[in-house]
């Protein structure tokens, strides 16, 4: 139900080894395609070979900082995918879009570049992450988060099957914590967490997965 973003260092095999079949981990960056030289970039084979089975793909920080645009990503999933590597994927609008207007078209045109790309819905699971909640501190109201997770699923009704619309998880991101996770939980729509901040406070980050049934 709760995705953690902290980050591991040192030892993967001493961390891999430490935890329990629940427990699965992801990268936060995946090459689009085989092979290279690509340097710097981290190929889904490596993932595999590992024994990573996520990734995230489209987080804000990629697409705004980094400047991955929605073709790049939806492609890097399709290969992610292809290797038996899972994806969450990232939506989410910047603030201006938001007090725009535009929140739903930017949703719904970053999970049209997921779609063309994305022919195996079972091993996706959505995250919304507005961009102005992103380590900010200011999480989107229940009522904010829930009407663009609704829309989301009913988006997915309609583009893809009423079927894939009922079984994706669509997991809610952005300033997330241990006082504000039961109420956004209790939301329809709202099937999880993309927990950054809280993850690295353990009790908090059991709190946040504990408000997910
Ligand atoms: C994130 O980095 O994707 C994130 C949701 O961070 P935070 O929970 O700190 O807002």
């Amino acid at each position: 139900a709760g995705s953690g973003k902290f980050f591991v260092g040192g030892n993967w095999k001493c961390v891999k080894n430490s935890l329990t079949g629940r427990i699965e981990v992801s990268a936060q960056n995946v090459w689009i395609g085989k092979g290279g030289a690509y340097t710097g970039e981290i190929s889904a084979e490596q993932l595999v070979d590992i024994g990573c089975q996520w990734v995230i793909l489209g987080h804000s920080e990629r697409r705004h900082i980094i400047g991955e645009n929605d073709e790049f990503i939806g492609k890097k999933a399709a290969y992610a995918l292809s290797q038996n590597v899972k994806v969450i994927a990232c939506i989410g609008e910047l603030l201006e879009e938001r007090e725009a207007g535009k929140t739903f078209d930017v949703c719904f045109r970053q999970m049209k570049a997921f779609a063309d790309s994305i022919s195996n819905w079972a091993d996706v699971v959505i995250a919304y992450e507005p961009v102005w909640a992103i380590g900010t501190g200011k999480v989107a109201t229940p009522e904010q988060a829930q009407e663009v997770h609704a829309a989301v699923r009913n988006w997915l009704k309609t583009n893809i099957s009423p079927d894939v619309a009922s079984s994706t998880r669509i997991i809610y991101g952005g300033s997330v914590n241990a006082a504000n996770c039961a109420e956004l939980a209790k939301k329809e729509d709202i099937d999880g967490f993309l927990v950054g901040g809280a993850s690295l406070k353990g009790p908090d980050f059991a709190t946040i997965i504990n408000s997910v049934t």
